[in-house]
């Protein structure tokens, strides 16, 4: 495998792609347009949400002529591949950016957070959108003493530095997170408001909805380059596997394979392969732990893991992060065509070593696989005009938790796009925009 990341072909197959939706193939036109005003590349969460804004709030006459390029299935990526949490990280993360980015930002990130979750379970609800929404209280639980007792001073020190978002965070101390949380040996518990869902349906809606409208979906349609610059008219040209086609604009959606087609992006937005699992209990299950939660845990006696509990009573479980020290399992690696061998043994003790009651459970593995997602180097998505070249957009760099932060920075983008409306006007963090100024801070750390 190169080095450049690219979507590889017959990667494995999640929970979420086995109920696939008539457009999962399609090619609205037998061959590619000649020209087009925007060309979007990738069709996973962002991509669509893209689509789905820019032909919703088209009012030109004529019309935008816009197509989506995507080089596998619809959805193929890592939204199709994900957790199905749609979790605003209101004490974990904003604690991460506080220390990294400052209180401020952190303040900002989480507020936009809690927008995006709210905006798109109004969406699910306005559009009734079958994608299995089910809101939960979700937990980020510490079994360790030292980590948690770090995240007990972190607590502290928030809510004498004020963030608003915390008022929606409950905490519990050693006497209750084991209760509360389900989870054995907790010793630290904050739970707050979140969600959980079926990410394919959800973005498949958005496609169709954007297909009805006059968008063009070609996939199985890999860009393999953009030119350099733009023509004379402003156009730039796309090579695909299925010739070449011209834009006025293009976005990337491309979340971890941005840099296959925008080298500057190289030490920016880097691949990064994760594993999810969907678990069965078919014997002796123990009582119900939190339906969302994630447990921080260096400890080999529990699991370092995030779970969400579906309606059906099963498990999506992710982290598994047992192999995080052997970075060739996962750092700049996009191939999610293989499982990450630790993981199996992983999911296999996740429930009997995590859970409380579960010790003899029988936990069948229904589902497992494998997904790219798009670390950054600050931790921070990258939105806006790309730095230096005029008519070329960015929506990506979602790390490990797009699904509280796409939908509103794709909407901010689609406005951009139109009527130059500066990206911070439409509510996106002023640190989410992509620019020279982060591009060389990434050089500079690589
Ligand atoms: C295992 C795993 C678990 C996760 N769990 C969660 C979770 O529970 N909650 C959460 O919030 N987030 C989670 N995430 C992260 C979340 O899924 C992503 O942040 C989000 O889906 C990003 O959406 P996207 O549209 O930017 O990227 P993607 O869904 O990856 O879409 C990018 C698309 O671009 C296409 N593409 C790329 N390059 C090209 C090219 N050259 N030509 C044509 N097409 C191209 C790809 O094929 C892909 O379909 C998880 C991710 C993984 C992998």
């Amino acid at each position: 495998m190169t080095s450049v990341p690219f979507p590889v072909p017959h990667a494995t197959v999640p929970f979420w792609r086995t109920e696939l939706h008539v457009l999962d193939s399609h090619q609205s036109t037998p061959e590619l347009p000649e020209k087009q005003d925007v060309v979007i590349i990738g069709a996973g969460f962002a991509g669509a949400a893209l689509a789905y804004y820019l032909s919703e709030q088209d009012t030109s006459v004529p019309k935008r002529s816009i197509t989506i390029l995507e080089a596998r299935e619809a959805c193929s990526g890592a939204t199709g591949r994900n957790g199905g949490h749609l979790r605003p990280d209101i004490f974990n993360g904003v604690a991460a950016h506080m220390k990294t980015h400052g209180l401020d930002a952190a303040n900002n990130v989480a507020t936009f957070e809690l927008e995006n979750a709210e905006a798109l379970t109004n969406l699910i609800k306005s559009e009734e959108i079958d994608c299995d929404l089910r809101p939960v209280v979700s937990g980020a639980a510490f079994v360790d003493e030292a980590e948690a007792a770090d995240a007990k001073k972190l607590w502290d020190d928030m809510l004498e530095k004020g963030s608003p978002a915390l008022q929606q965070v409950t905490y519990y101390g050693p006497e209750d997170a084991e209760r509360v949380s389900g989870i054995k040996g907790a010793l630290a518990l904050y739970t707050f408001p979140a969600a959980v869902l079926w990410p394919y349906k959800m973005v498949m809606h958005l496609l169709a909805a954007a297909v009805a409208a006059g968008v063009n979906l070609q996939t199985h349609t890999p860009v393999h380059a953009v030119s350099p610059e733009a023509d004379s008219e402003g156009y730039w040209t796309l090579e695909t596997a299925r010739g070449a086609i011209k834009a006025r604009h293009i976005v990337f959606a491309t979340n971890a394979y941005t840099s296959g087609l925008l080298p500057e992006y190289a030490n920016t937005i880097l691949p990064c392969l994760g594993t999810c699992a969907r678990m069965v209990a078919t014997a002796s299950a123990g009582p119900p732990p939190l339906p969302s939660c994630g447990i921080a845990s260096k400890s080999p006696n529990t699991i370092h893991s995030y779970w969400g509990a579906r309606p059906d009573g099963s498990f999506i479980v992710g982290g598994a992060s047992s192999y995080r020290d052997k970075r060739e399992f996962w750092y700049r690696n996009f191939d999610d065509s293989a499982l990450i061998g630790p993981s199996i043994k992983f999911f296999a003790q996740w429930a009997g070593k995590s859970l409380v009651g579960w010790e003899e459970a029988e936990m069948k593995i229904e589902n497992i696989w494998t997904g790219v997602m798009g670390y950054t180097s600050d931790d921070l998505p990258h939105v806006g005009a790309v730095p230096g070249k005029k008519g070329l957009y960015i929506c990506a760099g979602f790390v490990g938790h797009g699904m509280p932060n796409v939908l509103l920075s794709a909407k901010a983008v689609a406005k951009l796009l139109r009527d130059d409306t500066p990206l911070t006007e439409s509510g996106v963090p002023a640190c989410y925009e992509t620019s020279s100024e982060r591009l060389r801070g990434a050089r500079q750390t690589a």
